[in-house]
């Protein structure tokens, strides 16, 4: 089976296993036990792992919390922000294509009395800077824009939407958890005030993850949103995840050892599949601004093919994503799709490729090999191709 879905997940690394297992039998202390040897040696760790953490991104290491992954990361920022500068306004801007883990957190706050622009972005996946700027009013709080996206890859400009933010002295969030580890990260060189991120999605463990609060210049804070013993400097109680934090930062110095090179390794093998691709199959569309996008993702639209057919023909051989979230009974189109302009036909007719640390450079001859055969077979069975190639116009 090949593995293409490293937006979605990652594999652990096993350096980063091989670092955690200690801390799973004989060195099981408890992070916050002050009293004896067991406790020390695990706080000592965590401090190791903050520290490998905030390197990775340029920050002090008493800026990072470390949470449960992005999803909560991102709750924390912007819940918490909201509680605590109510007494600035109540307006947040965001995009609409950020993850469920911000638009839903949003939708959540607009019950709470939030006030909410969701912006547009273009057909790119961009969004448009001025309309931020004139977006921006006396009582907004908060702008939430990702760093990457995960189904397209898509990165925005963080570092313009840091100067028109800071000019307006609003507080800039970005949710980077496709970005950190894979591309040069620097919240505070970029103006980003808060910043979430997971160690899951840079082959560490899942259920460890991260949100940076820029504690100088401006220094930001949060209300917290899990109360009880005050770890995490009282923003984020729970004893905290040992094993999890020491993988995450092992995984943090390998993502900095390796990173220019497996940027420049995947983003060849990415090249060569679009090559091979679109050399060989017809109608055929790569997705997002192709000069601003994640070296490793690939998302492509088959005309007239559906990306879940796409994937059945490939007999669980080939694990990618389709452009459809699938509910229970029914396939939505990708809300990031349908918010770059693509019609839900085009959406639902999509595949996300992502590379990994682990993939194989004869692996992307098979991908291309296979979505080629499967395109062919699915079109040479569909009727309306046929029409299509025939002439018939199809949006009557
Ligand atoms: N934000 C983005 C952009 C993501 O891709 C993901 C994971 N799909 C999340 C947030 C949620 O991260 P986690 O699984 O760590 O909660």
């Amino acid at each position: 089976m090949i593995y293409l879905d490293n937006n979605a997940t990652t594999p652990t690394d096993p350096k980063v296993v091989e670092a955690m297992l200690p801390y799973f039998s004989n060195k099981f202390g408890n992070a916050s036990s002050r009293h004896h040897a067991f406790g020390w040696e695990a706080e000592e760790a965590v401090d190791q792992a903050r520290t490998q953490i905030a390197e990775l991104i340029h920050v002090d290491p008493s800026e990072l919390i470390f949470t449960s992954g992005a999803t909560e990361s991102n709750n924390l920022a912007i819940k918490g922000v909201f509680e605590l500068y109510a007494r600035k306004g109540n307006h947040i801007i965001t995009v609409a294509s950020e993850h469920k883990a911000v638009l839903d957190v949003c939708d959540a706050l607009r019950l709470r009395g939030a006030e909410i622009t969701v912006l547009p972005v273009n057909r790119q996946g961009l969004v448009d800077l001025d309309q931020v700027a004139d977006t921006i009013r006396d009582d907004t709080i908060l702008v939430s824009i990702m760093w990457a996206n995960n189904e397209t890859g898509v990165i925005q400009p963080m570092e313009e939407l840091g100067l028109v933010c800071s000019e307006h002295g609003v507080l800039l969030m970005s949710d980077a958890t496709q970005a950190v580890g894979k591309i040069p990260v620097d919240p505070k060189k970029m103006g980003v005030h808060l910043m979430s991120f997971s160690a899951h999605k840079m082959y560490g463990p899942k259920g460890i993850g991260a949100l940076y609060i820029c504690n100088h210049k401006p220094r930001v804070k949060v209300r917290s949103q899990i109360h009880g013993g005050g770890h995490e400097q009282g923003m984020r109680s729970g004893t905290l995840n040992v094993p999890g934090i020491v993988g995450f930062g092992k995984a943090a110095t390998l993502a900095r050892e390796q990173m220019s090179e497996e940027a420049s390794r995947l983003q060849s093998y990415r090249t060569r599949l679009e090559h091979l691709v679109l050399n060989e199959v017809e109608e055929v569309l790569i997705n997002g601004s192709e000069i601003h996008r994640l070296p490793h993702v690939s998302s492509l639209s088959f005309k007239h093919v559906e990306g879940e057919h796409l994937m059945m023909s490939f007999n669980q051989e080939i694990a990618v994503s389709s452009g459809s979230a699938c509910t229970t009974a029914s396939l939505d189109p990708s809300h990031v799709l349908t918010a770059m302009g693509m019609t839900e036909t085009e959406a639902n007719s999509t595949l996300r490729i992502s590379f990994g640390r682990f993939n194989e450079r004869r692996e992307v001859d098979q991908v291309a090999n296979a979505i080629q055969q499967g395109v062919l077979q699915l079109r040479a069975e569909s009727p309306i191709w046929e029409m299509y190639k025939d002439g018939v116009d199809l949006s009557r």
